[in-house]
């Protein structure tokens, strides 16, 4: 490490609406909701944008997802078909190459349908030890849907922070001894009736946690989630598109 930081903490502020399926799709292609066309998670469709997997493609990365179902449809195929597309490996896509998804379906504030965030670490990196894939994304749900059902400022949130910090803190090690660089973020925040999409610093501005070797600026910084997109793309040597107009946080 040669005496840089280890871990980056800064703070991060989602486009608008800040509604999942807008952010993962901003999150991804670095253009806002205007651009992009998704206005919420009933408008999921194959967007036409260039995105990290497919600039990663280019470039000639392998890409991995571990994800809500939205990103294969936003990056690979829409509608997404289950039967389909719950997993597949398909090395010559030119979007995901290596992908393994969750529905969700019959989601109620009550029966989260989330998988354990334990269930989605290990596939990832059982598909980065089988296939070395070069840049992969992994999307857990459990805290989110913790927020609608519980609100933040509660016992309940605390414990469920504790068992993701938990559960995900022996993989950041296993990554970086990989020789990945790891990101920690979100797609948005929550507030204190447990809703996002609108205007407000507890719905938009989340922590985003930087693993690796690269500078990032100042931890007050408040970062633009547009800046995700170019910021990987950078790391990972891959082109950034002209659609992508913001500027890269790590050097
Ligand atoms: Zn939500």
């Amino acid at each position: 490490m040669g005496g840089k930081r280890r871990c980056e903490a800064l703070e991060n502020a989602a486009i608008l609406p800040c509604i999942s399926a807008s952010c993962y799709a901003s999150i991804h292609t670095g253009v806002p909701a205007q651009e992009h066309g998704c206005t919420g998670n009933r408008n999921v469709f194959r967007l036409s944008q260039p995105d990290i997997f497919s600039q990663v493609r280019q470039a000639g990365g392998v890409t991995a997802a571990v994800t809500h179902s939205f990103w294969s449809a936003f990056f690979n195929r829409a509608p997404f078909d289950p039967d389909r597309d719950i997993e597949y490996d398909e090395p010559d896509s030119p979007s995901i190459n290596h992908g393994r998804f969750y529905t969700m379906d019959g989601y109620g504030s009550v029966n989260q349908m989330t998988p354990s965030d334990a269930d989605l670490f290990a596939p990832v990196t059982n598909l980065a030890h089988r296939f070395g894939f070069d840049y992969g994304i992994l999307h857990a749900s459990t805290l989110d849907s913790m927020g609608h059902r519980f609100f933040h400022d509660c016992q309940e949130m605390d414990h469920a922070c504790l068992v993701m910090d938990e559960m995900l803190a022996p993989y950041i090690v296993k990554w970086r001894a990989m020789g990945y660089e790891v990101i920690v973020t979100a797609d948005h925040g929550q507030d204190e009736r447990g809703h996002h999409g609108g205007h407000s610093a507890l719905q938009q501005d989340f922590a985003l946690y930087y693993f690796g070797e690269a500078q990032g600026p100042a931890p007050e910084t408040l970062l633009d989630q547009l800046q995700l997109a170019p910021t990987i793309l950078s790391r990972m040597g891959a082109e950034i598109p002209a659609t992508m107009k913001a500027k890269p946080f790590l050097t």
